[in-house]
């Protein structure tokens, strides 16, 4: 068995129907065992030296606020190797106009990087992974508290690809941030700064 890193990103932690149909997919597997999950409020340097090999890349400084501004849920898991591999597949392509039909990705990610869930994607990175987060967060038993709340949400996923594609295209650009906005409202159970928070790294993806 080998271990895994498993991150419910904002747009999965913070959307309820999304993160109650990933938290669905993960429970109905019998080819991993979660060995913990919780909620944590990354720091930036964390994220920095998690992502260090993209740092450099125009989207990096993105990436690291859109992981560290908001808590998530992060999770160890343990897994055969090749499971670990199909875990991956199952989970579907890094860009979401790429990602397979189908895939975890494709049915609840929002569009470009916005794609809801990190999994290690090797037995190598899964062991360097859990070691560095290990420094931070204890994985002592799984809590997913509020994860299974939300079946009854709002599920705008595929209006939010279509409408992040055209802001992020320039076309009808503040009508699409508008409508945004209010599909991610209706969504989640943010309120107030914490909402403005949430809208600007999910937003911020596509500036
Ligand atoms: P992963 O293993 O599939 O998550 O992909 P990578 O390790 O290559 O990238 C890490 C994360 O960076 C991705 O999951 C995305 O959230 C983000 N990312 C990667 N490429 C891009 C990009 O071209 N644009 C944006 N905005 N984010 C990206």
């Amino acid at each position: 068995m080998t271990p895994a890193l498993l991150i419910f990103k904002p747009d999965a932690a913070y959307r309820r129907a999304a993160r109650a149909g990933i938290w669905q997919w993960l429970q109905e597997r019998d080819d991993m065992r979660l060995t913990g999950l919780r909620w944590f409020h990354a720091p930036r340097e964390l994220i920095e030296q998690h992502y260090d090999f993209l740092a450099g890349r125009p989207f990096f400084p993105w990436l690291v606020d859109f992981m560290s501004a908001l808590p998530v849920v992060v999770g160890r898991l343990e897994a055969e190797p090749a499971h670990l591999e199909r875990i991956r597949h199952e989970l579907g392509e890094t860009q979401i106009q790429k990602s397979r039909p189908g895939s975890l990705r494709e049915r609840y990610g929002i569009f470009g990087g916005v794609n809801c869930l990190h999994l290690s994607d090797s037995a190598e990175s899964g062991a360097k992974e859990t070691e560095l987060w290990s420094r931070h967060v204890t994985f002592d038993g799984v809590r997913p508290d509020r994860l299974a709340d939300g079946g009854h949400s709002p599920d705008h996923t595929y209006e939010l690809r279509s409408l992040a594609a055209q802001y992020a295209a320039g076309t009808h650009r503040e009508l699409a941030a508008n409508r945004m906005r209010e599909l991610l409202r209706e969504e989640s159970a943010l309120e107030g700064d914490e909402f403005e928070t949430y809208a600007r790294i999910i937003l911020g993806a596509f500036d």
